[in-house]
């Protein structure tokens, strides 16, 4: 049983450094990622990136957001244009995984119309909670446009072979769930936004903006002994990282 995996780029977004690493100053500008598994049972997606919105008016699409965020999104790196890069049909992808509902992992959740969603139930229910989402990130219209809801709780397995796997890494956000792939080359783990940089594993510098701090720090420290045990964590959001892996149509060995 083989499994391939495509690392794409939907994508970047320019914010303050001390978002991602408290206490920090200056800018970052990091990239939004979208990847693509292919197991023998099925096509997977773990996050959509970035709505279409974004990409006609941005300015109009953050609103108060845009103060702090600055969006480079242009036609062809959306993620049915990135999935086509990869020989891969947006509407003949089985399986989209959503670590989280935020605007910049599942805003291109339509470009994806036949996937089954795959997502924690607290994640679900936290969003269908708040009065005003976007203050908290979520976009509800970019996520609950009509797809089959598969809420889980807990670990999922997805094809009952251990190949691929979401991981409950809540903290970021109450319901966030991070992949493990296993690869010819070993196991990944795909953090999301349960870990945004390498720098945040090497040193537990916590963000300033998580749901719950010492959640995420207990999930920190998962992922952080799963890396000591081998793993290859793929940070969410994490610029030096991303330029060390292939992109596009050369699959992750
Ligand atoms: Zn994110």
């Amino acid at each position: 049983m083989t499994v391939r995996m495509y690392a794409m780029t939907c994508g970047w977004i320019t914010l303050p450094r001390g978002m991602f690493l408290a206490g920090d100053e200056g800018e970052l500008t990091v990239p939004v990622p979208v990847y693509l598994i292919e197991h023998d049972k099925g096509r997977v997606v773990y996050d959509s990136g970035l709505s279409l919105a974004v990409q006609k008016d941005a300015v109009g699409y953050l609103g108060k957001r845009g103060s702090v965020f600055k969006v480079a999104y242009k036609p062809g790196e959306e993620v049915a244009a990135r999935l086509a890069e990869c020989q891969a049909d947006a509407g003949k992808v089985d399986t989209l995984v959503l670590s989280h509902l935020h605007w910049d992992h599942a805003g291109g959740t339509a470009q994806i119309p036949n996937a089954s969603i795959v997502v924690q139930g607290a994640e679900w229910d936290y969003a269908a909670s708040l009065d005003d989402p976007f203050a908290r990130g979520y976009k509800p219209d970019e996520f609950d446009c009509g797809h089959d809801v598969r809420r889980v709780d807990g670990e999922h397995d997805l094809f009952g072979d251990g190949s691929v796997v979401c991981l409950p890494t809540p903290g970021h956000t109450p319901g966030h769930q991070s992949l493990r792939v296993r690869l010819p080359g070993g196991e990944v783990v795909l953090a999301g936004d349960a870990c945004y940089l390498c720098k945040t594993l090497d040193t537990f510098q916590a963000p300033v903006n998580s749901w719950d701090k010492d959640i995420q720090l207990a999930s920190l420290r998962k992922l952080r002994a799963m890396r000591d045990a081998g793993a290859r964590v793929f940070y969410g959001h994490d610029p030096e990282f991303w330029a060390t892996i292939p992109h596009g149509p050369a699959p992750v060995a």
